[in-house]
């Protein structure tokens, strides 16, 4: 039979963390803590399996699960020697959702569960605490009428208020046991108004209907939308953590709060957290009260005035130190932590990798790596490549003027300009529209997700740095300024106020997430500096990797930006951005709609010396590394005039009659210019083109030489060939070229030609096409949309509903279709080798930057991937994990 229930605590560890996907994280966790000895309240964890099951069957249990629920209730009941329902002295538990990763979206813990009107009398006994008795009874009521029956939690928080005020106070805290029974008795007649029935009494019924709600919860809207922007799979399911309460309620001996053994944000070896004195979980990630620091250090700088831990509990806060340092050289990680202190006794009650910005996942990997906590392959494995891009991009620059308006505090770093918006729909609305925008909120909540993923930066008026806003930007690398409590917003009136000041949305703003402040207006950015652990990460990625990394680079600037970056040559230069230039259009045109192959000549021999510039700014750039230069590809129809006075230009400069080139022009439409006369269609049907751009480029590359003394290597790439006929005449052209050039210069050059592979048949026939070209490079924007028969600039439309379905696992487009597209890569690289086992092989499509592609190039061999400039660094450190990976 299925085991359902795992126990941890109390010297009982069922499982461990290697069972995250049966325990999901926190219940994995959880019982590995436990298991070192650390103070783990006891508890069971109903595996993720369960949740499946739920489904099947109709969402109802088991009998066997409720047998083996029963256990585990047993289990907290011997641990702590308090009874579940137990009228003299209750245990009370907690119900928590847990995944395989954490996941918003999914059901908030409910705290204190096994309240009920009599049991509420027992614990204030018990305790002799009945204030503490009566808050702890009005949370649960409040939580679970909240995330268990779904009523309207803005009543509750109402009444709170009101109760509040009536009394004259401003925090929680100040309610007396009184007040707060009236309070009780308030929830549950808003309960019953609500609900059609009273509050549960029985505690089986609240237990199993808190189990019940995190199993739905796994099917939330909220949780799907998580899922489909993470790429969860639905089958992994949700686990259900059922664990004895401690309380950080119980006055002013008791605490609760969160914890980063590192500096999340900077990555800096110093604890960092919050916590709240005589307060309840949820209280310190809610921004209900601002928390407190949790060391003196961090106090002192914040310049904050109430107590840090370290100075309040200093015992406790030893022993959280103590167990830090263990739990980070245990997990060989840095932990994100919860803990409470009840009358000061430390619990742990949670733990897992913390989330970090990748300029700290940079700086730890590389710390780590030092402190010889983990070997350098191990860093050089923890960090995201992708997450890379956050540190490629533009910071505010120092000297722009600033027009501050206020500042919070600097929850996740980067800098972001856009228009204001008040809630997460429209942030998602006006960024389909391309627009940027800053979502700015009161405080952000799980429903707001899409919202932030959609948002370049969101801005809050409360919530500390371990708030939900704060932390979920830093996951999804969204700058985030948290906390900054002078704003005001009406979000209602779509408006927010700071001082005298209004904003409105649409309005523009910008927030710095590393200073924490926000300005009026967009404020100018600047190149980012490498910081030196980028520089060491690299450097060690360089050591392991084995595939080359070039660029994808078609100025002087963006081949300077990509040697910045460590590009090892250019894989791909198009030339056509060249024919387009406003100076040139003119020849171009008068090119294409030439009669005879005079006249095309009459208009390249304009074009010469501008395209020989073009290369040698491009090859001096470049000097002493290979670079891929493909000749002119897109349809010609793309050069066309459309205008009558582009007509009337063109026939000036070519001294012909404007109808015969109007004529001229419409022979020249095409209905599929994708598959019309292009690539190397040009080249066989007017070899006069091909024969100037390689004449530009030789005489370009010997120039160079001459001037720099260090010789570029040009690598001449024939575009959309199918067979090797077509490559044989295009080769000869080029051939032809270069002898003519080295002749007349009276010296030679090393260069090699070679082809694109971007057709299927050009795949299938790689191995005598191999016997023409000396390198393939595999065009795989093109290659994806010839092998699917989907045109990419259309895909739009419905590739979101193909990979939503699973017909595509990712977007084809991104990611390579490694079952289709890739058996084509990689046959061809198999053949191609064959004919010419020294064949050079590359990727220039967009997947040369994305990692997962890469892993892929690197099982199958290719010998460099080229990526555009910024991914440069990105590609260097995928290529470096894809060797590792390889190696096992
Ligand atoms: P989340 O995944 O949203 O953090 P958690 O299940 O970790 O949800 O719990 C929310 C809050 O409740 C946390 O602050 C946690 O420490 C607290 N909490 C959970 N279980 C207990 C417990 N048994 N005793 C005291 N506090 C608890
Ligand atoms: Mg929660
Ligand atoms: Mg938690």
């Amino acid at each position: 039979m299925t085991q359902y229930v795992y126990r941890f605590g109390g010297g009982v560890s069922d499982g461990g963390k290697g069972d995250k996907n049966l325990l999901g994280g926190k219940g994995a966790n959880l019982a590995e803590m436990a298991s070192i000895g650390l103070p783990v309240p006891p508890g069971f964890t109903i595996s993720t399996e369960m949740c499946a099951t739920y489904y099947d069957e109709g969402e109802q249990f088991p009998q066997g699960l409720r047998d083996e629920v029963a256990n585990g209730i047993a289990h907290i009941e011997q641990v702590t020697g308090k009874t579940f329902g137990d009228a003299a002295d209750p245990l009370l538990v907690s119900v928590r959702s847990g995944a395989r990763v954490s996941m918003p979206g999914m059901m908030d813990t409910v705290l204190n569960l096994g309240l009920n009107d009599q049991t509420v009398e027992g614990l204030a006994a018990a305790s002799g605490d009945a204030r503490f008795a009566w808050d702890s009874y009005r949370r649960f009521i409040q939580m679970y009428a909240d995330v268990v029956l779904e009523l309207d939690h803005g009543n509750f928080e109402e009444a709170l208020e009101i109760t509040k005020e009536d009394r004259g106070f401003y925090l929680d805290t100040e309610l007396s046991a009184d007040d707060l029974k009236a309070l009780v008795d308030e929830y549950k007649s808003l309960v019953e108004e609500e609900w059609g029935k009273p509050f549960p009494q029985d505690v089986h019924d609240q237990l199993w209907g808190a189990v019940g709600a995190v199993f739905g919860s796994w099917q939330s809207e909220r949780a799907k939308v998580y899922r489909r922007l993470n790429d969860i799979p639905a089958s992994w399911g949700t686990a259900v953590n059922v664990q004895a309460m401690v309380f950080g309620n119980m006055g002013d001996t008791s605490a609760t709060g969160v914890a980063f053994t590192r500096d999340p944000a900077k990555g800096d070896r110093a604890y960092y957290g919050e916590f709240l004195i005589n307060a309840q979980g949820e209280d310190v990630v809610a921004g209900i009260r601002t928390p407190q620091y949790l060391t003196t250090a961090a106090r002192e700088e914040a310049g904050a005035k109430p107590a840090a831990m370290e100075e309040a509990m200093p015992e406790v806060y030893g022993e959280l130190a103590a167990v830090f340092d263990r739990l980070e050289t245990h997990y060989r990680d840095m932990q994100d932590i919860e803990f409470t202190v009840e009358r000061g006794k430390l619990w742990m009650l949670q733990t897992r990798s913390g989330k970090r910005t990748a300029k700290a996942a940079l700086k730890i990997a590389v710390d780590m790596a030092n402190e010889g906590l983990i070997t350098r392959d191990e860093a050089i494995l923890r960090v995201d490549p992708s997450a890379l891009d956050q540190l490629l991009h533009p910071t505010l620059d120092p000297d722009a003027t600033r027009d501050v308006l206020t500042k919070g505090l600097p929850a996740s770093p980067g800098a972001a300009s856009g228009t204001v918006v008040f809630d997460a729909d429209t942030a998602e609305r006006a960024a389909a529209d391309g627009q940027s925008v800053i979502l700015v909120r009161t405080e952000t909540s799980p429903e707001d997700i899409h919202g932030m993923h959609a948002a370049k930066g969101i801005l809050t008026a409360r919530g500390g740095m371990t708030s939900h806003a704060a932390v979920v930007a830093r996951g999804m690398g969204r700058p985030c300024v948290s906390g900054a409590g002078t704003l005001s917003i009406d979000a209602k009136a779509k408006v927010f106020r700071v001082g005298t000041r209004e904003v409105k949305e649409g309005e523009t703003i910008t927030i710095d997430g590393a200073t924490g402040e926000v300005m009026y207006g967009a404020v100018a950015t600047i190149q980012p500096e490498l910081s030196g652990d980028f520089g060491t990460l690299m450097e060690w990625a360089d050591v392991i990797r084995r595939l080359k990394v070039r660029a994808n680079a078609e100025t002087p600037g963006d081949c300077s930006t990509a040697r910045e970056f460590g590009a090892e040559g250019v894989g791909l230069c198009r030339t056509e951005h060249m024919f387009f230039d406003a100076a040139r259009i003119t020849a171009v045109r008068q090119m294409i709609l030439a009669s005879d192959e005079a006249g095309r000549r009459a208009a390249l021999d304009k074009l010469l010396p501008e395209q020989r510039r073009d290369f040698a700014e491009i090859l001096e750039v470049m000097a002493g590394l290979p670079v891929t230069i493909r000749l002119l590809d897109p349809p010609l129809h793309e050069f066309l005039p459309h205008e009558e006075a582009e007509f009337e230009e063109v026939a000036t400069a070519a001294g012909v009659d404007i109808e015969v080139l109007k004529r001229r022009a419409a022979e020249l439409h095409e209905f599929n210019p994708m598959l019309g006369h292009r690539g190397c269609r040009l080249g066989v049907t007017y070899p006069e083109i091909y024969e100037m751009q390689a004449r530009a480029i030789f005489e370009a590359a010997l120039d160079v030489a001459e001037k720099s003394g260090d010789a570029p290597i040009p690598e001449v790439m024939i575009p959309l060939v199918a067979t090797k006929r077509e490559l044989d005449l295009m080769k000869a052209v080029v051939d032809k070229a270069a002898e003519t050039v080295f002749t007349e210069r009276g010296k030679r050059i090393e260069y090699l030609v070679g082809t694109m592979i971007e057709l299927p048949r050009a795949a299938l026939r790689a191995g005598e096409i191999a016997e023409a070209g000396e390198f393939f490079s595999f065009g795989t924007n093109d290659l994806t949309q010839t092998t699917l028969g989907v045109s990419r600039d259309d895909a739009s439309r419905f590739l979101g509903a193909y990979v939503e379905q699973g017909i595509y696992a990712r977007d084809p487009f991104v990611t390579l279709d490694i079952e289709g597209v890739g058996e084509l890569v990689k046959m061809a690289a198999e053949r191609g080798r064959a004919t010419r086992p020294d064949i050079k092989l590359g990727i220039c499509g967009e997947h040369g930057g994305d990692p997962a592609s890469i892993a892929f190039c690197e099982e199958v061999g290719l010998d460099y991937v080229s990526a555009s400039p910024y991914r440069v660094p990105i590609a260097r450190l995928a290529a470096a994990q894809a060797a590792l990976r390889a190696r096992g």
